[in-house]
């Protein structure tokens, strides 16, 4: 058991239950060897705050704050997990605004010692298409349609690849979550913006999440759906496993069926991040052994 984007506690984010501790301790119990923390990136402008934090008072100074001390608290549980657990501590980014999101990104990486960087986009034309249905309408009405919206989400997971060098690439086709049915695989423009993003990860050395929040959401498929793996699969491109829990009890939701999603999809091993002597080193896991 190994996940690489997950661990957004209670203490650090809005949207997410329980605390960093108890994620780490429910991980252990789980037989996890590795486990990596990546709390999301403190948005910069309170015009991106979401309505449940804006219903809470929350501004982005006190994200801000927030996100400091995630760096702090998750600092002392990786001393304090290890040979328990290795924990890798890492952070989420967002892609807006679109002028000065990749330097306030790279600037947090280096100011808190991260371990590594999970690549996320959540974001088009400065709209969450994640944050609920409305909000997806709205973002794919300002495109000018789904299609439109899918091959601008591309270009920006393109983007957050070729400005930040994340080590990971999270949620590949995340606007499926509120994509209209029949939305998948979309469009040739779009499919060939889904290609280049493929091809800036293979370029530029990341990994790709299959995250199971698709599965936890009610989705058929994990992101990224099979045609995606597929292209990925050719192109070289590595996995890792990323449950993304936004509390204790979604530790490891999902990743037998997604490790047996990827075996059906030719994909035998998925590469973890470990903390050697010599820095963070790739390493890979066998997925055919049970
Ligand atoms: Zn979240
Ligand atoms: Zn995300």
């Amino acid at each position: 058991m190994v996940s690489l984007h997950g661990g957004h506690s209670g203490e650090f984010c809005e949207h997410a239950q329980g605390t960093l501790r108890s994620t780490l301790e429910e991980a252990v119990r789980r037989g996890f060897r590795v486990y990596g923390v990546s709390e999301h990136a403190p948005r910069s402008d309170d015009r991106f705050l979401y309505a449940s934090e804006r219903a809470k008072g929350y501004t982005v100074a006190r994200l801000g704050r927030e996100f400091d001390e995630y760096a702090r608290a998750s600092r002392v549980l990786q001393r304090e997990f290890r040979g328990r657990l290795e924990v890798l501590r890492g952070f989420e980014t967002e892609a807006v605004p679109r002028s000065g999101y990749a330097a306030e990104m790279r600037a947090l990486a280096c100011e808190h010692g991260f371990d590594y960087v999970v690549g996320s986009v959540h974001h088009v034309k400065d709209i969450s298409i994640d944050e609920s249905p409305a909000h997806f309408r709205a973002a794919a009405d300002a495109c000018g349609g789904t299609d439109a919206l899918l091959e601008r989400y591309y270009a920006s997971v393109v983007g957050v690849i070729e400005e930040i060098r994340p080590q990971v690439v999270a949620h590949l086709d995340l606007p499926k979550l509120y994509a209209p049915e029949g939305a998948e695989p979309p469009g040739p423009a779009a499919r060939r913006a889904a290609e280049s993003a493929i091809e800036a990860a293979r370029a530029h050395n990341c990994i790709l999440d299959l995250n199971t929040a698709a599965l936890r959401k009610g989705l058929r498929e994990p992101y990224p759906s099979a045609w995606l793996v597929r292209l990925a699969k050719d192109a070289g491109v590595p996995f890792c496993f990323g449950d993304d829990s936004h509390s204790p009890g979604q530790v490891g939701y999902g990743i037998p069926r997604a490790r047996l999603y990827l075996l059906r999809l030719g994909v035998e091993t998925v590469t973890v991040l470990r903390h050697t002597s010599e820095g963070i080193r790739r390493q890979e896991v066998d997925l055919t052994q049970p």
